[in-house]
Order: structure tokens, then C-alpha cells, then sequence
């Protein structure tokens, strides 16, 4: 069931940019709600920064866990999940994640570089025909057809009981591991052992089939022997790959898939603003909090222009 959420402006990505964006917003008396992706933040793995005004040298995950602390002790509130979709083309915009659909005027991106990489050959080409990153949402439309999920965490586990019981034909491929090896609570897999749901272990490569819309994988084992499994849909639980998903949504990007905006942090889409390395210039934590600080400003005075 997704969870229905009201803010004033919606801040996606929780590294130096976003955070920046939201306490700016929120010091603008604006109800502001932060999606943090499955994705870390660039700063949260960077050893030292020795070059951010102020502070001669600090841990990046240091540094970006004061920064999230300021945000929630100023009342910005933080939802942990991927947002899949945004509509903006229309007043009041909206956005998807896995979890909850969000209902809001304005919308700061802030995703970063990203260094996803596609985890099936294919994967991103095949987006909304039969690649799947949300079984909540895109599950019921699977009912009594074939379909497989990859994946090796709890929510995967979650998410193969789930399409279980909405019917569908559910495969779980293991990339790498054997259902011994992976971290999920035994519980979840003792339930799916006990349901005999399907599981292939020790997948190596994948490739998508099919021309149009996936029609199945096709996936390496030990020895280098290749193997098919037809399905309708693949369900991928790793973070998503946002840069697509939001061009998808209209947003105008560079060559380098980096979101085009103006000196105001403003996109191609009305309300709808950008800052740091998802913009491609400098990716520096003070480049991330300037435009931070102007995305966050402009969303705010973008937000009373539309009160008027
Ligand atoms: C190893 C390393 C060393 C570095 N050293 C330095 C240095 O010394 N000095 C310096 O200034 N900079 C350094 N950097 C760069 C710096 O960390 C980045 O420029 C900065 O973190 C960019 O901030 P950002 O907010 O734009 O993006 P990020 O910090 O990458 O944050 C992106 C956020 O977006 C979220 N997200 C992504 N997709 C979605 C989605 N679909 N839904 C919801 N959320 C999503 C992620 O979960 C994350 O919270 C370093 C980076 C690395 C990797």
C-alpha cells in the first residue's frame, strides 16, 4: 500500500546539495520532505575533505552526518527510498517512490553523479517494458504471468513473498551468491523455502531478451554455460537509475546526462530546480552547497510567486 504525502517543496537526494536546499527551504518556514536514494552519497564515501572552507580536515561521512543533523534538528524530514517518477508538468507536481506518492509544489534534484551500474545487459533500455524497480507498483500487473526478481537483501526477500501472494510466477535469481550466503532475515527466507518459490543461485552475467518488451533473461552459470528463463517482467532491487528516470520526466540534460539550468538553479520545468553534481560542474562539496543554498532560495521564492 502506498503512503499518501503532502509537503510544500520536495528535496531529492540527501548528500551536501540537497540538505543544503532543504534547510534553506525549511528556514523559509516551508514544509520540506527529503527522498535519501539506496544510493550512498559521494560525500558519504570520500576518506577527507581538506579543501571545504572552514574545516582544515574532515571525514566525508563526519561532515555529511553533522549536515543531516542540522536539517532534522531544523525539522526537515527524511524518507529513505528511491524516488522512481516525477510529474511535473502540472500544479501541484508529483512525485513516485517505492513507498509513497508525493504531492507538492516545487522539487529540488539533487542526486548527484550517480555510479550505478546496470546490473542485467540492457536494463535501462528495457525501463517500463518489462524492467521493473517497484514490485508495490508494478507487481499486480504481473498476475499468473512469469516473472523474475534479482536481488540479494531483506527487501528483496520482502518483495518475492509479495508477488507471491499477488499471484504471479515468481523467480528469484541470485547474482554471485547461494541462498546460504546472502544478507536477508532467515525468517523471510525460511517462508520462501517453505512456498517452494523457485530460486537460481550463483547467476553470473545477465542479459534481458526480447526486442520490444522483455520476453526472458538470459543468464551465465558456473563454466561459463549459458541458461534461459522466459518472463514478462524482471524486478531489479539495487538503487535505480535515476539520470534515466528523469529524463524520462522531461527534464532537459547535457550530452554528459547532466540536468541543464540556469543561474537561478532553475530546469527546463517550472518549479522544478537542480544543484550539484546531478548539474555536472566542479562536483565539490562547496560547489554542492552554493547551489544548494540558490536552489534552495529560489524553490522558496518560486513558492510564494505561486501563493500570490
Ligand atoms: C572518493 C571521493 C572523494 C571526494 N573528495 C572530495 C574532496 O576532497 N573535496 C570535495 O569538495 N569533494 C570531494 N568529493 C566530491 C563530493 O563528495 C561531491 O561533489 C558531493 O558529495 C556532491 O554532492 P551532491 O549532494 O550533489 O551529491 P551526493 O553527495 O552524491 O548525494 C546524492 C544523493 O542523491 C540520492 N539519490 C540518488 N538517486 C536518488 C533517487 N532516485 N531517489 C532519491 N534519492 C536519490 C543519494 O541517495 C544521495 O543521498 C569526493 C567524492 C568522492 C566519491
Amino acid at each position: 500500500m502506498l503512503k499518501e504525502i503532502k509537503c510544500d517543496a520536495l528535496v531529492i537526494g540527501a548528500g551536501p546539495a540537497g540538505l543544503t536546499a532543504a534547510i534553506y527551504l525549511k528556514r523559509a518556514n516551508r514544509d520540506v520532505l527529503v527522498v535519501r536514494g539506496k544510493e550512498k552519497s559521494a560525500l558519504e564515501i570520500a576518506h577527507e575533505i581538506k579543501n571545504y572552507p572552514g574545516i582544515k580536515n574532515i571525514k566525508g561521512s563526519i561532515l555529511l552526518a553533522e549536515m543531516t543533523e542540522h536539517a532534522v534538528a531544523l525539522g526537515v524530514k527524511i524518507l529513505d527510498d528511491d524516488v522512481l517518477a516525477i510529474t511535473a508538468d502540472m500544479n501541484p507536481k508529483m512525485a513516485s517512490t517505492k513507498t509513497a506518492f508525493i504531492t507538492t509544489n516545487a522539487i529540488v534534484i539533487a542526486t548527484g553523479k550517480g555510479t550505478r551500474k546496470p546490473v542485467l545487459h540492457d536494463e535501462e533500455k528495457f525501463i517500463g517494458y518489462g524492467v521493473s524497480y517497484c514490485a508495490t507498483c508494478d507487481g499486480p500487473l504481473y498476475k499468473e504471468r512469469p516473472i523474475a526478481i534479482v536481488g540479494t537483501d531483506t527487501e528483496t526477500a520482502e518483495d518475492v513473498l509479495l508477488l507471491h501472494q499477488m499471484g504471479s510466477k515468481v523467480t528469484w535469481l541470485l547474482k554471485d551468491k547461494k541462498i546460504a550466503e546472502i544478507e536477508a532475515k532467515t525468517d523471510l527466507i525460511q517462508e520462501i523455502l517453505a512456498k517452494k518459490i523457485p530460486i537460481i543461485e550463483r547467476v553470473k552475467v545477465m542479459r534481458i531478451l526480447g526486442t520490444d518488451r522483455v520476453t526472458g533473461v538470459e543468464y551465465d552459470v558456473s563454466g561459463g554455460k549459458k541458461e534461459n528463463l522466459n518472463v514478462d517482467c524482471v524486478f531489479v532491487m539495487s538503487s535505480v537509475p535515476t539520470a534515466m528516470l528523469l529524463k524520462r520526466s522531461g527534464l532537459a540534460v547535457s550530452e554528459m546526462n547532466a540536468i541543464i539550468v540556469n543561474r537561478n538553479q532553475q530546469t527546463n520545468l517550472e518549479g522544478i530546480f537542480a544543484c550539484g553534481d546531478v548539474c555536472g560542474n566542479g562536483l565539490q562539496v562547496s560547489i554542492a552547497v552554493g547551489e544548494g543554498a540558490v536552489a534552495g532560495m529560489n524553490a522558496a521564492k518560486y513558492l510564494l510567486e505561486i501563493e500570490e
